[in-house]
């Protein structure tokens, strides 16, 4: 733009110079996209007591505009509105903070104003709440969970370009369509693969089927899309959700017994995650446990607690026998967020079986 001023279509008045902005291909600062940043704090809101602090600080700290205000190149990028939604470690992120943030998101992508959300995260559950914006918003507007790894009072903090990234990606209409998007560490991953693999490193998250694309200084590169349900394919509507089903994860182990199991069950759940070994295989003593959990009407879910692979039909249990459902190649916590919004949804285990192969 300062170029354009330079070759002098100021001169020729405000029509000639945005019509020549344009001829020469370059952007206006009224065309920039519209991008909000509902920050829910983790530790790219962080703040530890010292530079050498990387693993040791207090995260939701900074509020979102102090975030926005320490990065000024997110103004070149896009007109960027910060919202705070809530200042929290995202362990502690709850069903209520999921359909609250959901509602939120659901309202903005309405606004004819808004052409790309950014929610700032704890890297903790971070693929929990983009795999259930993922199910639940009804829109083709760009969507970007993003988070850090170190606090931004760290040296080498890397929220500042995660941040700037995301926004990048937020703003760029060619990320319209794809799903929810997770942006860490220069890739773009999908929302419903996406997992967090280690704690300690700034490249944590991966997809076992590979990143969507990358983003370096600010232009994505596209390498695949997403073969499965999402967004404005999905069955799943926030708009039409009062809830979250009760639904939990039991991990299993070679000596485990059935407290946990009954305990879930006698609290009310629907649905049982059990994060199995290997192939979500379930211990002998575990069988007529889990049937008679089955029978009372709570929904048994197999799903693997190895990170990889995904889990099969009817081998090393049999499923269609007993009624049970496998989660395909979520992860038991993703699994869970599926489970909670398809029953929420009226969804039986047939339904539900079919929701994990397609989402
Ligand atoms: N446990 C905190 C959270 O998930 C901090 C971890 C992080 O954001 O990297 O919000």
């Amino acid at each position: 733009m300062f170029n354009c001023f330079k070759t002098g279509w100021r001169h020729l008045g405000a029509a000639l110079f945005v019509a020549g902005c344009l001829l020469s291909g370059q952007v206006l600062a009224a065309d920039k996209a519209h991008v909000v940043v509902l920050a829910t704090g983790g530790t790219i809101a962080g703040a530890g007591a010292d530079a050498v602090n990387s693993a040791t600080y207090q995260a939701a700290k900074v509020p979102v505009d102090k975030l926005i205000a320490g990065i000024p190149e997110l103004a070149k990028v896009a007109d960027v509105k910060g919202e705070q939604v809530f200042q929290i470690a995202s362990e502690s992120f709850t069903n209520d903070n999921l359909m609250t943030l959901g509602r939120r998101v659901s309202a903005l992508v309405k606004d004819k104003g808004v052409d790309g959300i950014v929610i700032t995260h704890g890297t903790d559950t971070l693929e929990e709440t983009a795999f259930f914006l993922n199910l639940v918003i009804h829109s083709d507007k760009p969507i970007v969970v993003v988070g850090s790894m170190r606090p931004g009072t760290a040296l080498s903090a890397d929220g500042g370009l995660n941040l700037l990234d995301a926004v990048s990606v937020a703003a760029n209409p060619e990320s319209r369509g794809r799903g929810v998007m997770v942006v860490m560490n220069d890739e773009i991953l999908s929302a419903r693969d996406v997992v967090k693999t280690i704690n300690i490193k700034t490249n944590a998250f991966a997809s076992q089927w590979g990143a969507l694309g990358m983003i370096v200084e600010g232009k994505s590169y596209w390498f695949r899309k997403i073969d499965k349900k999402h967004t404005l394919t999905s069955e799943f509507n926030i708009d039409n959700l009062k809830e979250l089903a009760p639904v939990d994860i039991a991990y299993a182990y070679g000596n485990v017994g059935a407290e946990a199991y009954e305990a879930f069950a006698a609290k009310g759940d629907k649905a049982i995650i059990h994060a199995g070994t290997g192939n979500g295989s379930v211990a002998d003593r575990m069988v007529p446990v889990l049937r008679g959990l089955q029978d009372k009407g709570v929904q048994i879910i197999r799903s693997s607690r190895v990170w990889g692979g995904f889990v099969l039909r009817n081998a090393e249990q049999p499923d269609d026998k007993y009624g049970w459902v496998v989660a395909h190649d979520l992860s038991p916590q993703k699994a869970r967020i599926l489970a909670a919004v398809a029953i929420a949804s009226g969804f039986n285990a047939e339904k539900l079986q079919k929701a994990y192969w397609e989402y």
